[in-house]
């Protein structure tokens, strides 16, 4: 089972309760930091990293000896990430895509494809946990290919007992639904204010409605803000389905880089509970 964890709104506690989902489930579970811009739950779960591997997209490189510079690759890239001035062709490879048009509309077969590192896939242990996370390199722009190398490379094919956390980016761009695609459930963490309403029904809209797939919420820092978030999930007929109170506690915890199993060992039966609604919903939905 694969259970994306996302929040429309960034510090809503996502992280705090990928990891400890991960640290609470028996067996063989993996988890992904698919936050491939700002992957932190290495921090909390200090993984040993045994593999190592540079990944990116194949971007266009032009054979000027074959090229009459006719334009026609620029033409056809949808993201201008290639362009013919006079008698030379630019390549922009933050912009490309890799999507293979401009090669295949070449009229003279003066492009091939070549290999552009836009980050590094790590992949290893902690404790029980098969870890994995990916790194976009400064400056690059492209996170959809880490998160779906980071997918492709670390997911087993054939564990369909085996359950996968997917710690989601913050919001409802690309990257947060190139983690959901394929996932049994979304599981959106938000926290009972205005601000986290108003991103929890884009992160809804985008996962169950766009996406078709199953939700439920964590409240985090539940005892603040209002009656927000509770309404709008009783309206939307959207299960709740763990409350993580405003603790002092949890927010010093998180700051050193501890689990909050390991601070408040009280959770681990809430985590495991946790999980247990979340199979039922996946096992209901599927009906
Ligand atoms: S389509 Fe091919 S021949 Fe035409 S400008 Fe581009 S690389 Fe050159
Ligand atoms: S591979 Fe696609 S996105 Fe990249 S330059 Fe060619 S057409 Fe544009």
């Amino acid at each position: 089972m694969i259970i994306a964890i996302a929040s429309g709104k960034g510090g809503t506690g996502k992280t705090t309760v990928s990891v400890n989902l991960a640290r609470a489930l028996p067996g063989q579970p993996v988890f992904l930091d698919c936050d491939v811009e700002e992957p932190n739950a290495a921090l909390f779960l200090r993984p040993s990293i045994t593999h190592r591997q540079q990944v990116g997209i194949q971007i266009p490189q032009v054979d000027f000896d074959r090229c009459t510079y006719c334009g026609r690759c620029a033409e056809v890239c949808a993201y201008h990430a290639i362009a013919v001035v006079g008698e030379n062709v630019l390549i922009f490879p933050q912009l490309c895509h890799g999507c293979g048009s401009c090669t295949l509309n070449c009229p003279e077969g003066a492009i091939s494809e070549v290999l552009h590192v836009t980050g590094v896939v790590e992949q290893g242990h902690a404790e029980h946990i098969t870890f994995g996370h990916g790194i976009l390199n400064v400056g690059e722009a492209m996170a959809p290919p880490i998160i779906r190398q980071l997918k492709q490379m670390t997911i087993p094919q054939d564990g369909a007992d085996r359950v996968v956390i997917l710690d989601a980016s913050p919001g409802t761009a690309c990257p947060v639904v190139e983690t959901m695609r394929n996932a049994d459930f979304v599981l959106l963490v938000t926290e009972p204010t205005p601000f986290g309403l108003h991103d929890l029904r884009l992160a809804v809209q985008v996962a169950r409605d766009e996406l078709g797939l199953p939700v439920g919420v964590v409240i985090n820092r539940d005892g603040i803000g209002d009656e927000g978030v509770e309404a709008y999930c009783a309206s939307e007929d959207v299960p709740i389905l763990l409350r993580i109170p405003f603790d002092r506690r949890i927010a010093e915890a998180y700051s050193e880089g501890i689990l909050l199993l390991d601070a408040l060992p009280e959770y681990q039966d809430l985590f495991v509970q946790l999980f247990q609604r979340i199979e039922q919903d996946v096992a209901r939905s599927g009906q």
